[in-house]
């Protein structure tokens, strides 16, 4: 066991915590240096639980929207049980792993925690979907950067189990492999909004998940028209760019109802927080998660439609009265596992792998930071739009 590698580890500190999601509320991205996160450079990478776990050692590891809800003190209480504290996180992982390039497909299902037999969505290939994320020779934990027991991507050493690794493609660089896992949750959240050829569909948000998204209509489900909402300038140039030959527009999030209207030729309906078009477009996906984004989805998506929700939403106060009086259905999509596509059944990270490449998704890695900055990083993650930047990445490979 080697000591002397570098690695961010979040801590078990409640009173931090609360420091940190005071110092959030005070400036974006304020809970990075004041919150539970650690650095230490004599850290000791985690013993192997088992003898077909390996040691990794990360090039690139991407900084996550859940990762600044920890950072910065605003998880739910729902992850408590499925994660175990100190953890070193960090789930979009690029690493080496004795001479090759490797991807991680951070989820911690039953394979990786030697669970046999294998519970249903682990069976089914529904990896993210697992059902004993608290059990097995591991620590509780979702995904890797969320268990104690494996390691994150934000250090220099970490362990995996083979079944996680993905041998990165020659024709992907570093940066196009850092996107991949990102990728995978939001061409899940994509697909899983099953869009019909006719169909018009809606994006709320243009971060990494909203941009991957839209790339992922672009590709298997092109809608007859798609609306964007995006707060800043370079995120509805790049929406436009990435839905293709998909006619589209990309409005301010203000605009979105009466872009709606324009789009669905429908009638709008009363006023402020409850103005909304009497119809709307057949799915919506929301990638921001907030009160007012699931708001909005629900304000232009027509009765009978659908909702997808990816952006995490943690604890929020919504009016659910249209999704009863027009019968929406609202779900989640959480990771990744199996897609079904043309009657095929393909890995969401081989599909993944295939849209980053093809739309040039490394383009959206806008900045990577060493370990040491880790502050800097993580406030400009938190600040990524109106900075002009979408993925924001710890760099560790002036470490080898
Ligand atoms: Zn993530
Ligand atoms: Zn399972």
């Amino acid at each position: 066991m080697s000591r002397g590698h570098t690695a961010l580890v979040y801590e078990d500190e409640p009173a931090r915590f609360g420091a940190a999601l005071a110092a959030s509320k005070l400036r974006t991205g304020g809970g990075a240096s004041v919150g539970p996160l650690r650095r230490d450079d004599d850290f000791d990478p985690p013993e192997l639980p088992g003898p077909e776990w390996v040691r990794i050692q990360p090039r690139l590891s991407g900084i996550c929207g859940s990762d600044l809800a920890a950072v910065n003190g605003q998880s739910s209480r729902w992850f408590e049980p499925i994660i175990s504290l100190p953890f070193v996180p960090g789930h979009e992982v690029v690493a080496d792993h004795d001479g090759t390039r490797v991807l991680i497909e951070p989820v911690l299902g039953c394979a990786a925690r030697a669970i046999e037999p294998r519970c249903d969505p682990c069976a089914a290939g529904d990896l993210g979907n697992c059902e004993r994320l608290a059990n097995g020779c591991i620590e509780p934990g979702l995904q890797t950067g969320f268990c104690e027991s494996t390691g994150g991507g934000w250090s220099t050493e970490m362990i995996a189990h083979p079944s996680q690794l993905h041998e990165v493609p020659a024709e992907l660089d570093d940066e196009s492999a850092v996107m991949v896992e990102p990728a995978a949750c939001a061409l899940h959240g994509a697909l899983a909004a099953g869009v019909s050829p006719g169909e018009s569909a809606a994006v709320i948000g243009a971060g990494t998940m909203g941009l991957a998204a839209i790339a992922a209509l672009a590709r298997w489900t092109p809608p007859s028209a798609l609306l964007v909402a995006a707060k800043h300038g370079h995120q509805r140039e790049l929406s436009l760019e990435l839905a293709g030959p998909v006619p589209a527009s990309a409005v301010e999030p203000s605009e979105i109802v009466r872009a709606s209207r324009r789009l669905t030729g429908s009638m709008m309906l009363g006023s402020g927080a409850h103005q909304r078009v009497a119809g709307g477009v057949d799915v919506t996906i929301d990638c921001v998660g907030t009160a007012e984004s699931l708001r909005a989805a629900l304000a232009i998506t027509r009765p009978r439609g659908r909702v997808v929700v990816i952006g995490m939403p943690g604890v929020t106060t919504v009016d659910l009265t249209p999704l009863w009086q027009r019968e929406i259905s609202v779900r989640g999509a959480y990771t990744y596992g199996t897609e079904s596509l043309g009657g095929e059944q393909i890995r969401t990270f081989a599909l993944a792998m295939e849209l980053v490449a093809s739309a040039g998704l490394g383009r959206l890695v806008s900045a990577t930071y060493p370990l040491e900055r880790a502050t800097d990083a993580l406030v400009h993650a938190a600040t990524a739009g109106s900075r002009g930047a979408t993925k924001i990445a710890f760099d560790t490979r002036s470490k080898k």
